[in-house]
């Protein structure tokens, strides 16, 4: 469904943010980009979202390379760690957003907002604003604006970073009750190897833009390749 074709971003300067990345990501699958940082991850997931374009190599998406595919026709939903909520706008109107700029008709909009509302349990939320809510919450916003559209994909940098343990363990769980239900695509971000182990069904550990090993949570950890992968994966106790 994903393809990254020897894929390599190098940055003005001459930093080598990914170097000759290769890996297939199947229908339905929940990916996860582990790594210390600097090691590529957020570099990679742009490149996927189309925020950065690779230095060589190329990108497919079910079939068709990503540069040809204009930005709305992608289907891909993003959640960032910053939420990136818009502080003017109610619940409802930050969630609505991506029908509106796809100028969906008003009914359909006003339905798949009560829809996503619904899903990350924000039901009587919709007429704040994000600052009338909690971190949590507002984060639980922002995935429902990136679930409105129903995108086969959804990409997610550190989306629980700003979170406390607690709820951070909370919304894991829920975020892999959404991935089953509406059985997208995930592809997830993390430097915490214990939120990596506990969440995907495979594993991609980066390491100074290099992919070192991509498997199963139980491969990379009872079986690592490198000792660098011993070593990193080994820290989440
Ligand atoms: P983190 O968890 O800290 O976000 P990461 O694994 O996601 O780390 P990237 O953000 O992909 O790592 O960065 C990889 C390398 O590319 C780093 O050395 C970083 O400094 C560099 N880099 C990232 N973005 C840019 C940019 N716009 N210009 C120049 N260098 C960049």
């Amino acid at each position: 469904f994903v393809a990254f074709d020897g894929v390599t971003k190098t940055f003005a300067g001459g930093v080598h943010a990914v170097r000759d990345l290769n890996l297939d990501i199947a229908r339905g699958e929940f990916v996860t980009f582990l790594g210390p940082s600097g090691s590529g991850k957020t570099t990679s997931l742009m490149m996927l979202a189309g925020f950065e374009t690779p230095t060589a190599g190329s990108i497919l998406l079910d079939g068709r390379s990503l540069d040809r595919l204009p930005p709305y026709h992608r289907g891909i939903g993003m959640v960032f760690q910053s939420y990136a909520l818009f502080p003017h706008m109610t619940v409802a109107e930050n969630i609505a957003f991506p029908l509106t700029v796809r100028r969906r008709p008003r009914a359909e909009i006003e339905d798949a907002v009560r829809q996503a509302l619904d899903l990350v349990q924000l039901t009587a939320m919709g007429g704040r604003r994000p600052a009338q809510l909690s971190g949590g919450q507002q984060q639980r916003v922002a995935l429902a604006r990136a679930l409105v559209f129903k995108p086969p994909l959804v990409l997610m940098d550190e989306p629980l970073g700003a979170l406390d343990r607690q709820l951070r363990e909370h919304m894991q769980i829920e975020i892999k009750h959404i991935h089953a239900r509406l059985g997208v695509t995930l592809v997830y971000v993390t430097h915490d190897q214990g939120e990596a182990l506990t969440m995907s069904d495979r594993i991609a550990i980066f390491r100074d833009g290099s992919l070192q090993q991509v498997g199963l949570p139980g491969e990379v950890y009872e079986r690592p390749l490198t000792s660098f992968v011993a070593q990193f994966v080994g820290e989440s106790n």
